[in-house]
């Protein structure tokens, strides 16, 4: 199938998740993640109808920025705080804010250019040694010390759950992070509207437990090649 179908049997498939656990479709986000894909790939995604698109690296989002209009850009990865300066202007959310260093660096170069830049927390639910994102006990302090900062706005969470061959295995991850999100919704000057959870493989089971973002790549795209 090319991306338009895949498009539009992915939204049909998030419309139904949706509604058999009664939650209203038009609250969760579908980003395509255009990592490792071309610019062109991007577009015909934005074509079929996909507004949020995804990347993982400063200078992917660099590049394609220019060539891909009327979308908004979401930073999904790994972000060092010496390349803040080049996105801080292009994202409309940042989904991996994980240390006080990098808070830091957001805070400033975005008060550089009067904006409180949105931004997800990225939780390592799992504890897995392989990802970035805080520990869920650090995160009630985290998030206090960040609500300081003016050039941030909290806006939720975000995680990427264990790859299981069974999505199953990992609801209890995206049940944390959704219960996480309770506890901190009290912290003056942060909003806990949004869980950016779920990929390609864990898609459905994100939804069911409270995701309002989605982040898919292969469904969209097809496999990369690396
Ligand atoms: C690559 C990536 C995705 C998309 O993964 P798929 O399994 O291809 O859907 C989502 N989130 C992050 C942070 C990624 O790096």
């Amino acid at each position: 199938m090319g991306i338009a179908e895949n498009v539009i049997e992915i939204r049909r498939e998030m419309a139904q998740t949706s509604l058999r656990c009664k939650r209203n479709p038009e609250m969760v986000t579908l980003i395509g993640v255009t990592k490792n894909m071309t610019a062109d790939k991007a577009s015909q995604a934005v074509r079929a109808g996909i507004l949020d698109l995804g990347e993982n690296r400063v200078q992917e989002l660099q590049n394609k920025h220019p060539l891909i209009q009327g979308v908004r850009w979401h930073f999904i990865g790994h972000l060092q705080s010496n390349k803040v300066k080049y996105i801080i202007d292009k994202v409309h959310l940042i989904h991996s804010l994980d240390r006080w260093s990098l808070a830091l660096e957001i805070d400033r170069r975005a008060r550089e250019i009067n904006r409180a830049v949105p931004v997800l927390i990225q939780v390592n639910v799992a504890n897995e040694a392989t990802k970035f994102g805080l520990e869920v006990q650090e995160t009630y302090d985290f998030v206090t010390e960040v609500s300081g900062l003016k050039g941030i706005s909290v806006q939720g969470l975000m995680t990427i759950a264990p790859f299981v061959e069974d999505p199953e295995e990992v609801r209890p991850v995206f049940k944390q992070l959704k219960d996480l999100s309770g506890h901190l919704k009290n912290i003056p000057g942060v909003q806990m509207e949004q869980l950016s959870m779920g990929m390609t493989n864990d898609y459905h089971v994100a939804i069911e437990e409270g995701s309002t973002m989605v982040r898919i790549g292969t469904a969209i795209f097809g496999y990369r090649d690396y």
